[in-house]
């Protein structure tokens, strides 16, 4: 009795232990990242997508996707696409045809005034700050940290398809995530420097991700 009663425990340990490793291998990008069930439930919040201008419905929907896909499993997140608006005229630096991503903000913060919300600006016109000692200087994105409100731009990423990255990047600072204290050049939370390395991002650094799980712990 006792004897069938080892050989069914054995018997069942090892299927336990093959249906763990015949799942689905996680991918490169999955195992570098390390992001996977990572995320805490009480990091819930619900998102904007605000397409400016000639981003398109599409384009947000595109993104919202990505997002799902990447964001979510960092931070819980409900994700909307709101419907198009022109960005307002006075946010516009003539001389250089650009957008001040800071007035951008406080458009985007009018909006959701009062709420908990994020609202993230898509665009794909070109937008400036003035930071690294220089005068309306471009960027690809921009955030409170912290605040509700934040603005991502595709005019200067070498690849389009990386709006995913800046966006998550951007979404994050509002959270209060700073930059990357590791500096990691795969950590989507490195400083950009001015350069455009989100071709080789593909996730949170252990230490981002453990920066993250505290801000998130302390709210
Ligand atoms: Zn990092
Ligand atoms: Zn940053």
């Amino acid at each position: 009795m006792r004897k069938s009663f080892v050989t069914l425990a054995v018997g069942l340990i090892i299927i336990l232990m093959s249906s763990c490793s015949s799942g689905k291998k996680p991918s490169s990008t999955e195992a570098d990242s390390g992001t996977l069930c990572t995320c805490p439930p009480e990091s819930f919040i619900h998102i904007d997508l605000q397409p400016l201008g000639d981003f398109s419905q599409k384009e947000a929907n595109q993104l919202k996707e990505e997002l799902e896909k990447h964001l979510v499993p960092i931070y819980l997140s409900e994700i909307e696409v709101l419907p198009k608006k022109d960005i307002p005229a006075s946010c516009l630096y003539k001389p250089r045809n650009r957008y001040w991503a800071g007035k951008i903000l406080g458009f985007l913060k009018q909006q959701n005034q009062g709420s908990d919300f994020v609202t993230i600006g898509l665009t794909h016109r070109d937008i400036s700050t003035s930071i690294h000692r220089q005068y309306n200087y471009g960027i690809m994105g921009l955030s409170f940290l912290p605040g509700e409100a934040c603005v991502v731009s595709t005019y200067r990423l070498k690849r389009k398809d990386d709006l995913w990255k800046v966006t998550i990047h951007e979404f994050l600072h509002s959270r209060g995530l700073p930059h990357c204290k590791k500096n990691a050049p795969k950590c989507l939370m490195q400083d950009a420097h001015g350069k455009n390395t989100f071709y080789m991002k593909n996730g949170l650094c252990q230490d981002c991700q453990n920066s993250m799980k505290s801000i998130i712990g302390n709210q």
